[in-house]
């Protein structure tokens, strides 16, 4: 849910670059004659995620110990570990693998920013769709939490697709669509929900509603804001304790209207449900 530019590589580069360090001159033939092929996917592979409808890409399905030939006599296991071995951890490869994780700057889209990038997440996953293993457009920075690999998730209707930040529409980035509302009791509890406004098509309102509920958005932004409220307390008990209501409530207005934050960070949106709540504003805390 925060926008990140696209990885500006053509879409067969980081394969090409990848291949060139295999030592072995049969095996680097072999692969380099696929280019065409492995182009060809991730070309479509981009303009179905500009679309928003990467799951009509049909997943390669293979049962345990399976590793058929997916392109030009070229196996499953090859594709993944051209990104294991030769995007992870040979210099060449590396270089895109932390340009794409550098431009993150430290802040992770999928949770937005409740998490540091510390590795890559395919968006399609690797051992569904091997000949992305090493498109950058398909590799997103991701916080631990985040990472999806393990779970290799299949998304098989339009509404369940996740977000993705290179790609998708701006409504997702741009929009508020996370709400959160503020338990009178003690100790006040920030709880958040995704209600994307009405007007939205219904493919687009459950795609941000499934993002949100499988990155278990509520949960940690909550726990972020508790944080956050236990400070915020304290300052009103202390430095804040002769301004009146309305003061306050434009105090915490100020912090929740700041343009440095996106639309939908927690911290934005926590701010702004405190400014509009009179209890909160008036309580004595
Ligand atoms: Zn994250």
């Amino acid at each position: 849910m925060k926008r990140l530019s696209r990885p500006d590589y053509a879409p067969e580069y980081a394969y090409g670059v990848c291949i060139s360090a295999i030592i072995d001159e049969e095996e680097r033939n072999r692969m380099m004659a696929a280019i065409g092929d492995i182009k060809d996917t991730a070309v479509n592979f981009i303009e179905r995620a500009i679309a928003g409808s990467t799951f009509e890409l049909p997943p390669l399905i293979v049962g345990r110990g399976e590793n058929p030939v997916v392109v030009a006599g070229i196996r499953k296991s090859e594709l993944v570990r051209l990104y294991e071995y030769y995007m992870v951890q040979r210099p060449l490869g590396r270089e895109i693998y932390d340009s794409i994780l550098v431009a993150a700057e430290d802040s992770c889209p999928t949770c937005g920013g409740i998490g540091h990038p510390r590795s890559l997440d395919h968006y399609l996953p690797k051992a569904n769709y091997p000949k992305l293993s090493v498109l950058p457009h398909n590799l997103i920075p991701a916080c631990r939490d985040c990472n999806t690999d393990k779970g290799n998730p299949l998304f098989t209707q339009p509404n369940e697709q996740l977000i993705h930040p290179y790609f998708d529409q701006a409504c997702f980035f741009d929009q508020a669509w996370i709400t959160a509302t503020v338990a009178h009791s003690q100790p006040c509890v920030i709880s958040y929900e995704a209600s994307p406004p009405e007007v939205w098509r219904p493919v687009d309102y459950q795609r941000a509603v499934n993002h949100f509920d499988f990155f278990d958005i509520a949960k940690r932004y909550s726990i972020r804001a508790a944080e956050e409220l236990g400070v915020l307390v304290d300052q009103r008990r202390s430095l804040m304790k002769d301004l009146d209501t309305d003061s306050f409530s434009a105090y915490l207005r100020s912090i929740g209207d700041s343009p440095v934050l996106f639309p939908n960070h927690w911290r934005k949106v926590m701010y702004k449900a405190l400014a509009m709540d009179e209890w909160f504003c008036n309580a004595q805390l």
